[in-house]
């Protein structure tokens, strides 16, 4: 017998749009148990994610917290994936231990956006968050086949409209999937001195030009290190960023 809060987790992913090989991989029981739990006696399925799409509803054209969506945004093209090919698309964004908190705040930002259900797969060294959902390709139509540096990455006018009311929320995301804030120390005449800066490392030049795009609406000074890694280094520009994409505790 398996206990009932496994066969409840297996149910709930499946409900959530995972094929019932995923669950039974999720969960670790076997496939024919799970597709028992799953087929024999349903529940009815959740309501879908269409009602909460607002790229499909006829009544809104903006999304509900369009806080989290520009700061989604930033984390799907800094290191999230959209799937198409599964049964229901799945967006995935691996969360690193660099920024505390990551987790909660792509899970909070998933829901506040789209999603009904939220799930944690712990792969080495990061946290997957994902979630299914029929209507995420209609917020997020930059997705495609092969890696998102190897094709165009170009927002609709749609999305710009909302990364220019909320450009500090983006850059969020985008530092918190594809950056970094280390401290830089020097040493002048045996004194240390330390000196904050940020990284953002990314090889599409259509997403480093997002980056730029969004720190000039912001005022922040920012210099290209590489053709893939970005610094904001000077001073202001450090504690102009910090109040937006908040300092590594
Ligand atoms: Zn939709």
């Amino acid at each position: 017998m398996h206990p009932p809060e496994i066969r409840a987790r297996a149910r709930r992913l499946y409900l959530a749009g995972a094929t019932v090989a995923e669950a039974a991989r999720a969960v670790g029981v076997s496939y024919p148990t799970v597709r028992q739990w799953c087929k024999v006696r349903p529940e009815p399925k959740q309501q879908g994610t269409e009602l909460r799409c607002f790229r499909c509803r006829s009544d809104v054209d903006n999304p509900t917290d369009p806080e989290q969506y520009a700061y989604l945004l930033g984390l799907y093209l800094g290191d999230g994936h959209l799937v198409t090919t599964a049964r229901v698309p799945v967006l995935r964004v691996s969360c690193a231990d660099a920024w505390p908190g990551l987790i909660t705040a792509c899970e909070k930002a998933m829901r506040n956006v789209l999603a009904g259900a939220v799930q944690r797969v712990r792969h080495q060294g990061c946290v997957v968050v994902q979630s299914y959902g029929k209507h995420w390709p209609c917020l997020l139509p930059q997705h495609g086949p092969g890696k998102k540096h190897e094709r165009p990455t170009v927002l609709a006018d749609w999305q710009r409209t909302i990364i220019e009311a909320h450009p500090g929320d983006f850059i969020r995301g985008l530092f918190h999937s594809d950056g970094c804030r280390f401290a830089n120390r020097v040493v002048v005449s045996g004194k240390q001195y330390v000196y904050p800066r940020y990284m953002f490392t990314n090889e599409s030049a259509d997403i480093m030009g997002l980056c730029q795009w969004a720190l000039d609406l912001l005022g922040i000074a920012w210099r290209m290190n590489r053709h893939n890694s970005l610094s904001v280094a000077r001073r202001n520009a450090v504690a102009a960023l910090d109040r937006h994409v908040g300092p590594k505790s």
